[in-house]
């Protein structure tokens, strides 16, 4: 189970972070992914854009290869069972360790005008997403692993006082590690809401592809050989780890530590790189954009399997809590 917010295009950190997780998974697992529009509301309480938004990020989920007859890919608002769960698990959630997260304090930093209680229960919404279906796996990048711990301690609360109802969440990905994929300033992470310039984008052309990547920041290049890589350099290989060759990495890494590197070459190949993968990918998530009557029915099959599970768990929070006087 894993979400993304309809805040905006998805960047690449979502993909090889999420997405990519998710359409492998598919094969194996019984999956649940949603778009996350209530917790958008925390954050962007304009709704104006919402459903462009929503549709946005279901093309694009579908477009990287997710498949809505495979998995119940639906709207978090539409499983109206989330916001029973919610409450419940709001009781077991505590004031300070919520206002030591990571994220909400981040969030504060960013909205210091507008720290609603949503911010501040995020974890916890996300929480009754995760447990609603009773996951186990939850395929999400780096920066979710606090949520997740948090998801766990929740879950032990939950079972201890009202008995084994829900597995404890993990985060997922198939690799070794949970993945961060960095802004191209050098600092950060690529991300739907800062940093614009720094976050190449899935519907990005070609063109503004290349632009972005043509200005990330570089220096003179290594003055002794074998040398460490600073930061930003390093984030540049990370990007081309994830889009290019073995050969083209090898060859840029060799370059690197025989001090031969230029880093004009390495950025044009990257860019050139990052527009083949990226160009099919967004083609496609527009065309799917455009057909609102097959989005409607991603939405409406989606939201059944996922109603079906959520009501079925329900029936065991509500007899695990006492909450049955029949
Ligand atoms: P954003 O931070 O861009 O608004 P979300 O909060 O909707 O994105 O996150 C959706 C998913 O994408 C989460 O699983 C999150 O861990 C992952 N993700 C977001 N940014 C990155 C990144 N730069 N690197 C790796 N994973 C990321």
């Amino acid at each position: 189970m894993s979400g993304i917010r309809p805040t905006g295009f998805l960047h690449l950190g979502n993909y090889f972070g999420a997405v990519r997780n998710y359409v492998r998974m598919q094969e194996e697992y019984e999956c649940y992914f949603m778009v996350a529009d209530l917790h958008s509301l925390t954050t962007h309480p304009d709704t104006k854009e919402l459903k462009e938004n929503v549709h946005r990020v279901l093309s694009e989920n579908i477009a990287c290869g997710l498949n809505p007859d495979k998995v119940a890919l639906y709207c978090q608002s539409h499983v109206y069972e989330t916001s029973e769960l919610y409450l419940y698990l709001n009781m077991l959630a505590y004031k300070g360790e919520l206002e030591k997260t990571v994220t909400f304090k981040d969030k504060v930093r960013q909205h210091p005008e507008n720290v609603n209680a949503g911010l501040l229960t995020y974890p916890v919404l996300q929480t009754a997403d995760i447990i609603l279906h009773r996951a186990s796996f939850v395929p999400v990048g780096k920066d979710q692993e606090q949520h997740l711990e948090m998801a766990r301690n929740f879950v032990k609360r939950f079972n201890h006082r009202y008995g084994d109802v829900f597995p404890e969440p993990h985060a997922f990905n198939f690799g070794d590690e949970l993945v961060k994929v960095p802004g191209l300033d050098g600092g950060g992470k690529m991300s739907k809401s800062e940093n614009q310039y720094a976050t190449i984008y899935l519907s990005d052309d070609d063109e503004l592809i290349r632009k972005k990547v043509m200005k990330a920041k570089t220096d003179n290049g290594p003055a002794a050989p074998n040398s460490p890589r600073p930061d930003y350099i390093e984030n540049i290989f990370g990007l081309m780890k994830l889009v290019s060759s073995t050969e083209v990495l090898n060859k840029f890494e060799m370059d690197y530590n025989n001090c031969s590197i230029r880093y004009g070459d390495m950025k044009k190949q990257l860019g050139a790189d990052m527009v083949q993968f990226i160009t099919p990918i967004r083609e496609k998530a527009e065309s799917i954009r455009n057909d609102s009557k097959y989005l409607k029915e991603v939405m409406e099959k989606g939201a059944a399997k996922a109603r079906k599970s959520a009501k079925a768990t329900m029936e065991l929070v509500r007899q695990a809590m006492g909450l049955n006087y029949f």
